[in-house]
C-alpha cells in the first residue's frame, strides 16, 4: 500500500518558481557539452563556443525585438535587475536620478537596485494588485530628477498583469527610462520591447523551461551602460565580465524559442485548466478567496486562501501527498513573513498567511489538476474536522 502511494508520480504545480527543463533545452545543452574552448579565444575551439553564444543571442534578441548587439547574457533575472536598475544605464540624455518601482515587484528589483534610499519610491498597487497609475503620475510629478520606472509585466505571486504600455507612456512623457521585468510574462504573452513599451526588459531561462543560471537583459537601441555590474575581461560589451556560460545560454535559447512559439496555444490550455480548478475549489469552499480574480491575470497562475487554514500546513500536507505548490509567504532566516505583494494589495496578514499559489506550465496535464483538487479538498476537510473536533491534549 505504502509502496503504491510512494511510487505515484509527483505533480509539480510551481512553474512560477522554476519550470522543468524542456527536452529541446536538454538537447541543445548536450550538443554543447563537449565544446572545450573559451568564447574569447581566437582559435577554432574558441570560435565554436562563440558561435553557439552568438546564435543564441540572435535568436533571443529576435524574440524580444532587440538588436543582437543590445542583448546581454547574465546569470538570471536577479542579476539583470541589479545591472539595469542603476544610474549607469544611459541613453543620449544621460542616466536616471530617481527609481520608481511597483510595490509588488520581485525582491531582486525592490532591494537589488543601485539607487540611494532617498531616491527610491514605491508606486502603490490597487486591491487587484495592479499599479495605481494616478499615484504613479503624482510620484513622477514630485520626483527630484529624471525617473526610471521598474515595473513587472505580470506578478509572480498573483499573476496580475500590469498596464505596462500605459505606465510606460506616462514615464516617457517625463523623459524617463522604463525597465520591464518580463520574467513571468515571457512565453505567456506578447513579450517584446515594443509590445511592452519598455526600454529594457529582463527574462530568466529557468522560468521558461531552460536551465538555471542564465538570463538576458534586452536594451532598446541607444541605451548602454556607462559601467557594468561585474567588471573583468570586458565580455558582454563590458556590461558583464566573466567567461560566458555557453552551455546554459544554448539551453536558454532553445527553451525560449519553444516557449514563445507555443505561447498562444499553451496559454489557452493552461487558462482552461486553471479556471476549472478554481471553479471546483469554489464549489466546495464558498469562503475561498482568489487574489487578483477581477483583473487580467497570467493564464497559468492562481493564488488563493482558505481563511483559517495556514498555507504552510497545507503546503506540507500536499507535499507529503506528492504535490508541489507554493505558499504566498516568504521564508528567510527561519521566519515566515506574509507576502509583500498581498500586503501591498491591502490583504490582511491573517488571510495572507493562508495564501497558496499554484502555477502551471509546459508539461502540465488536466490530470494534474484533477489530482490536486481531489487531494486539496480531502486535506482541507481533514484540517477543518480537526479544528471542529479538537483532540484532547493537542
Ligand atoms: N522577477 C520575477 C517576477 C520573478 O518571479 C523572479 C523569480 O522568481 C525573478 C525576477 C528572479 O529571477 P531569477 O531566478 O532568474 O533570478
Amino acid at each position: 500500500m505504502i509502496l503504491a502511494t510512494s511510487a505515484r508520480a509527483r505533480v509539480y504545480l510551481d512553474y512560477n518558481a522554476s519550470a522543468p527543463l524542456r527536452p529541446v533545452a536538454r538537447a541543445a545543452m548536450e550538443a554543447t557539452l563537449d565544446l572545450q574552448g573559451n568564447a574569447s579565444s581566437v582559435h577554432g575551439e574558441g570560435r565554436a563556443v562563440r558561435a553557439v553564444i552568438e546564435d543564441a543571442r540572435r535568436q533571443i534578441a529576435a524574440l524580444l525585438g532587440a538588436e543582437p548587439k543590445n542583448l546581454i547574457f547574465v546569470s538570471g533575472a536577479t542579476e539583470a535587475a541589479n545591472l539595469a536598475l542603476t544610474p549607469f544605464l544611459r541613453d543620449k540624455t544621460g542616466g536616471c536620478e530617481v527609481l520608481l518601482a511597483g510595490a509588488g515587484e520581485h525582491p531582486c528589483v525592490l532591494s537589488g537596485h543601485g539607487f540611494a534610499s532617498e531616491r527610491f519610491f514605491e508606486a502603490p498597487l490597487g486591491p487587484q494588485g495592479v499599479i495605481d497609475l494616478a499615484a504613479l503620475e503624482r510620484l513622477l510629478a514630485a520626483a527630484p530628477g529624471r525617473p526610471m520606472l521598474a515595473l513587472q509585466a505580470a506578478n509572480n505571486e498573483t499573476g496580475a498583469i500590469q498596464p505596462m504600455r500605459l505606465a510606460a507612456d506616462i514615464v516617457h512623457a517625463r523623459n524617463g527610462i522604463v525597465v520591464c521585468d518580463a520574467v513571468q510574462w515571457a512565453g505567456r504573452g506578447p513579450c517584446d520591447l515594443k509590445a511592452l513599451g519598455a526600454d529594457a526588459l529582463l527574462i530568466s531561462s529557468h522560468k521558461l523551461g531552460g536551465p538555471k543560471g542564465a538570463g538576458a537583459l534586452a536594451l532598446a537601441d541607444g541605451l548602454y551602460f556607462e559601467r557594468g555590474l561585474i567588471r573583468g575581461g570586458g565580455q558582454e560589451r563590458g556590461a558583464r565580465g566573466g567567461t560566458e556560460n555557453a552551455l546554459a545560454i544554448a539551453g536558454f535559447a532553445a527553451a525560449a524559442r519553444e516557449a514563445f512559439v507555443t505561447c498562444n496555444r499553451q496559454s489557452l490550455e493552461l487558462a482552461d485548466m486553471r479556471d476549472r480548478m478554481e471553479a471546483t475549489l469554489q464549489a466546495g469552499l464558498p469562503d475561498i478567496e482568489i487574489f487578483s480574480a477581477n483583473t487580467a491575470r497570467l493564464p497559468n497562475t492562481s493564488a488563493f486562501a482558505v481563511p483559517g487554514l495556514a498555507a504552510e500546513t497545507l503546503l506540507m500536507a500536499l507535499d507529503l501527498e506528492g504535490i508541489a505548490v507554493s505558499s504566498g509567504s516568504a521564508c528567510s532566516s527561519g521566519k515566515v513573513r506574509p507576502s509583500h505583494v498581498l500586503a501591498s494589495m491591502g490583504v490582511q496578514d491573517h488571510i495572507s498567511r493562508c495564501a497558496l499559489r499554484i502555477s502551471l506550465g509546459w508539461a502540465s496535464q488536466p490530470g494534474d489538476i484533477d489530482r490536486f483538487c481531489e487531494t486539496f479538498q480531502r486535506t482541507v476537510s481533514r484540517m477543518l474536522a480537526r479544528r471542529t473536533h479538537p483532540v484532547a491534549g493537542i
